[in-house]
């Protein structure tokens, strides 16, 4: 009885045990199949592709009948290459500038300063464009940072290389540092009306500081993405404006600037510089200053910034109800996603409509004073802020800490819903500072 058993019991497992075998033949069988369907459907790819690369009436006979024998895998591979080239015409239109002639400008201009003076409270945003006439460079027009990092192949413009470090990348192709620059015409114009009290806030995605050296003052002014000559306590909160550029240290989570709080209960805190890099978060004092004003503001003014990164922060677009609606003007060279949005849409450049709307205005024009220049007059002054001096250990301990910080801190921010965009949401890549600026 038992051996009966024992013998059912091992001609069961040498039949299950087959059974595993074949099974696992039959898998190993299926999968080459499939591997194998997979080259074929390569190899039939790549001949068709060859196939529709010859110009059409030139095309063989055997690439004729190749083509005609798969409609579908043909058909496709027409749309695919049709939108690739849809894709490319528009990135081409967009960074092609166009200028408008002086009379179409001169009654845009006009209109401009009718929308001002009605206004309550109007908001400027300005991006990289505002700087472009004291050789800053910009992001996207012909000789824009990503432009030009574009056509070297370096695809998206991404975090990649430079890209990622704004302040470095413009300062290697202005070839002079951010203090050797002067605010423009355009900056004076513009500090001119904050000083009227016609623009009631500036938010800037400039990180060059040429709106503070303007003459704009620091309670109407709010740099998004940080200034090179600002920096910060991470204790207290405590700001530094320095007659040099703080950041060339500066990098990805990297802002420690290896200077102390000068103040005793911070006890010797390293401060930080507020470059805000692609896919950091805005400071949370920027953010809301800039959230308060955008949803008071009336009238939008929108300066050089192509708003591939500006389209992304929720809080400028998301409009009250008619009739408080907000009114919008653009002024770029290139187009810009939100044209369809804009009542008024300049084609200028910033400096000639802002120095325009001033005489429009019958507002005098001042011109620079490094006297009162906010980053130059500090140079004057006594030193101030004690270097830290860090060993390589007690150095990676701070950055470590920072990281830790910057991720919490950006986790409460997207709970918030103000997470700023990443590069991906501004060109499936990076989320952009202007460098009068980063990216924008
Ligand atoms: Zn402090």
């Amino acid at each position: 009885m038992a051996e009966l058993a024992a013998s059912r019991l091992s001609s069961a497992d040498v039949s299950s045990s087959s059974a595993d075998v074949s099974s696992r033949e039959a898998r190993k069988l299926e999968q080459q199949a499939l591997r194998l369907a997979a080259e074929a459907a390569r190899e039939l790819q790549r001949k068709l592709k060859a196939a529709l690369r010859e110009p059409s009436p030139e095309r063989s006979a055997d690439a004729r009948a190749l083509l005609e024998a798969h409609p579908e895998e043909t058909a496709k591979l027409r749309a695919s290459a049709a939108k690739a080239a849809r894709v490319k015409e528009q990135q081409e239109a967009n960074a092609t500038e166009v200028e408008e002639d002086e009379a179409t400008l001169r009654v845009k201009i006009a209109a401009l300063a009718d929308m001002l003076r009605e206004a309550k409270h109007a908001v400027v945003y300005t991006g990289a464009g505002m700087s472009t006439a004291a050789a800053i460079p910009d992001y996207r027009g012909p000789q824009g940072l990503w432009t030009l990092h574009n056509k070297k192949g370096g695809g998206s413009s991404s975090a990649a290389g430079g890209a990622r470090n704004a302040p470095c990348a413009a300062r290697a192709v202005m070839g002079q540092s951010f203090a050797e620059t002067r605010p423009t015409i355009g900056h004076l114009a513009l500090a001119a009306l904050v000083r009227k009290g016609l623009i009631k806030q500036v938010i800037s995605q400039n990180v060059d500081g040429l709106h503070l050296r303007s003459g704009v003052p620091p309670s109407k002014l709010c740099e998004l993405h940080g200034n090179v000559f600002r920096e910060r306590c991470p204790s207290c909160g405590k700001e530094y404006v320095r007659p040099f550029d703080v950041t060339g240290k500066s990098s990805f989570h990297r802002h420690g600037t290896e200077r102390a709080c000068e103040r005793k209960v911070c006890n010797r805190a390293e401060l930080r510089d507020t470059i805000v890099y692609f896919g950091e978060s805005i400071a949370p004092a920027d953010l809301s200053t800039a959230m308060e004003h955008s949803e008071r503001c009336d009238l939008a003014i929108f300066l050089g910034s192509s708003l591939k990164v500006l389209q992304h922060y929720k809080f400028i677009w998301q409009l009250p109800p008619k009739p408080q609606r907000k009114r919008m003007v653009i002024v770029n060279l290139q187009p810009t996603p939100k044209d369809h949005a804009a009542e008024l849409r300049l084609h200028g450049r910033c400096d000639t409509v802002l120095e325009q709307l001033l005489v429009s205005l019958g507002m005098p024009y001042l011109p620079y004073q490094p006297a009162k220049d906010e980053v130059l007059k500090r140079q004057v002054e006594p030193a101030r802020g004690s270097e830290l001096m860090r060993s390589k250990a007690e150095r990676e301990a701070a950055d470590a800490r920072e990281e830790a910080e910057a991720a919490a801190s950006e986790a409460s921010l997207d709970e918030a819903g103000q997470g700023p965009p990443t590069a991906s949401a501004a060109e499936a890549a990076v989320k952009g500072i202007d460098c009068g600026g980063t990216p924008g």
